[in-house]
């Protein structure tokens, strides 16, 4: 990579700079290709091997509540009191998160609420279109299940309780069924006879495994002539003509464009910017069985545990829950082991043996939604950042928006919404 000659280079080393080579940056790598442009993918480490690498696999097109909700609120204060439950917060970190919880609390208010649903729902369905088309534009179709998903209740009360939610789904036209008995046992045999019931949804798809998926699109990025370099960005800055990334081991690069996707490590970089974006991580845990370890159809959702099972080409992956704890804290994997006693309950017989366990870092706004827009420094610096427990659902959509405002098009949707100045 040539060196910047100085603050007003002559030429440029590349056309656009993508910081961040997660799914998020890899699928904005793709999009801008789609229009000719020439992108160099930065990363500090091997492209996904953050969030990117271990998530549940979810295409979660129907997945538009937010996390902020009267009913999140209600149950968090019984969750909080687990210490492995679904929601922690380690008890050190609390000042720290502080100002993240009050916004959150604020985000859960109904007005803010349906807000954020109908922006999320407007996200999801480009999504959804985008997500299709990538998929088939780089042959990958036999990495993705179209088999949908199965949300789980053990008690009527749970059910009814979720009611509200699948009536929102309804009015933005989002298929599901909700199912008993033999139904239920056809959609997943073998399930522990304290489910009472289930909600099917058709629409919801994964991939073989997070990682080979991310890795196949990076290929591809590398194929078409995009490369991909291992710096750790420090800074990135207007400059005439362009921008210019300023590296830890003393680079600097220049481009006419850059985008930041950096996940929940974006803040800095936004905050040297002018944009002081109140980005958290939410830590989720799991661990992935061996192929076998059970006969899993589809993707189970045990929404009142906080946690998925998802069949991969890897194995079985069992997994979710939220740790506010910061991105330096070590991780904890009785969170792991919680989960999987758990699913062994759920599903008696599973063979819990020989599992891999991970931790990732979600990257996370107070009203879940991400960050997508211009920085506030100069419109050729674009965000695309802070998708929580959604990255992989909308990194098509991301991307294609991305494209958008890099070419300085109107964007395929209303984007306000998702502005880094909403805050
Ligand atoms: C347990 C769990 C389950 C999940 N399940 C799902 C799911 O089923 N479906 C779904 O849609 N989403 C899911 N998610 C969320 C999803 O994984 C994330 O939203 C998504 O991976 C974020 O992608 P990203 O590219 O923004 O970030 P990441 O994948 O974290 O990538 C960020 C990259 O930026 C690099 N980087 C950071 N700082 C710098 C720097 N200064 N210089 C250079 N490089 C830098 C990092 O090295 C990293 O490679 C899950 C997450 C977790 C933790």
């Amino acid at each position: 990579m040539a060196e910047a000659a100085g603050d007003s280079p002559s030429h440029v080393d590349i056309d656009v700079a993508i910081v961040g080579a997660g799914i998020i940056g890899i699928a904005a790598a793709s999009f801008l290709q789609d229009e000719g442009r020439d992108v160099l993918l930065i990363d500090r480490g091997e492209p996904a091997q953050g969030a990117s690498f271990g998530n549940a696999g979810a295409f979660a097109f129907s997945d538009i509540l937010p996390l902020a909700s009267p009913r999140i609120m209600r149950k968090a204060p019984r969750w909080l009191i687990d210490p492995l439950g679904p929601l922690s917060i380690p008890p050190a970190y609390l000042p720290e998160i502080l100002p993240w919880l009050i916004r959150f609390w604020r985000a859960s208010w109904p007005d803010r609420v349906r807000g954020a649903m109908v922006a999320q729902a407007a996200l999801m369905r480009l999504a959804s279109r985008e997500m299709a088309a990538l998929v088939a534009a780089a042959g990958l179709d036999g990495m993705v299940r179209s088999d949908g998903s199965l949300e789980l209740y053990e008690h009527e009360a749970e059910l009814t309780a979720a009611m509200p939610g699948w009536d929102a789904r309804a009015q933005e036209g989002i298929a599901f069924q909700h199912v008993r008995g033999a139904a239920m046992a056809d959609l997943q045999p073998g399930l522990s006879p304290r489910f009472v019931a289930g909600t099917f949804v058709p629409g919801w798809k994964t991939v073989s495994d997070p990682y080979d998926f991310a890795s196949a699109l990076a290929a591809r990025v590398v194929r078409r002539g995009g490369r991909i370099a291992r710096h750790e960005v420090a800074a990135i800055r207007p400059v005439a003509g362009g921008v210019a990334l300023d590296c830890r081991d003393g680079r600097t690069i220049t481009a006419r464009q850059a985008v930041i996707a950096c996940g929940a490590w974006s803040r800095p970089l936004a905050r040297a910017l002018g944009d002081d974006v109140p980005l958290e991580t939410e830590r989720g845990y799991n661990t992935t069985l061996p192929p076998g370890a059970f006969d899993i159809r589809r993707q189970l959702i045990f929404g009142g545990h906080g946690f998925v099972i998802t069949p991969l080409s890897s194995g079985i992956r069992v997994g979710g829950a939220v740790e506010l704890g910061g991105l330096t804290r070590a991780p904890n994997f009785a969170r792991s082991e919680a989960m999987l006693r758990k699913a062994a309950d759920f599903l008696p017989g599973l063979k819990t043996d020989g599992g891999r366990q991970w931790m990732g870092f979600r990257p996370s706004l107070p009203d879940s939604l991400p960050v997508i827009g211009a920085s506030r420094a100069s419109a050729d610096i674009v965000y695309a950042f802070g998708h929580g427990h959604l990255g992989l659902t909308q990194s098509a959509a991301t991307g294609r928006l991305v494209a958008d405002l890099l070419a300085g098009r109107a964007p395929a949707l209303d984007i306000s919404p998702f502005s880094p100045q909403r805050f």
